[in-house]
């Protein structure tokens, strides 16, 4: 299974992402190199998927992720989906939420959006 890899060290909002795990790379020294990874563990993950895709000749843009990450993020995106929607509902249903309505909103929104969090760590 292929994905789009991440290309290139910024994203829209201009800020620097390390070019494995996509967290926001601290502003560069003054002097030096501009920091490419986060952390070596990103570095070397990166440089070994380079390996492999080099060996599979696949083009810069592809990646070889497991199935069952790809599979966990879908799972958690449809959960965070789910909760947008009902929340959206919920909202149109009752366009003056009362504080504990809300609190009960954000509640749902928070648990369904932390597994989509953990998986970005
Ligand atoms: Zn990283």
């Amino acid at each position: 299974m292929t994905k789009q890899a991440p290309f290139g060290t910024h994203d829209r909002s201009g800020e620097r992402k390390c070019l494995w795990c996509r967290r926001t790379l601290p502003a560069p020294a003054r002097t030096g190199r501009p920091r490419l990874y986060c952390r070596q563990s990103c570095r070397q993950q990166d440089y070994e998927a380079r390996l492999r895709a080099t060996e599979l000749q696949l083009g810069d843009n592809e990646l070889v992720v497991a199935r069952v990450q790809i599979d966990e993020l879908r799972d958690a995106a449809h959960v965070l989906a789910y909760a947008v929607d009902d929340t959206e509902r919920d909202l149109a249903a009752a366009p003056n939420p009362t504080k504990s309505e809300l609190l009960e909103m954000l509640t749902w929104l928070l648990e369904a959006a932390r597994p989509v969090r953990d998986l970005c760590r």
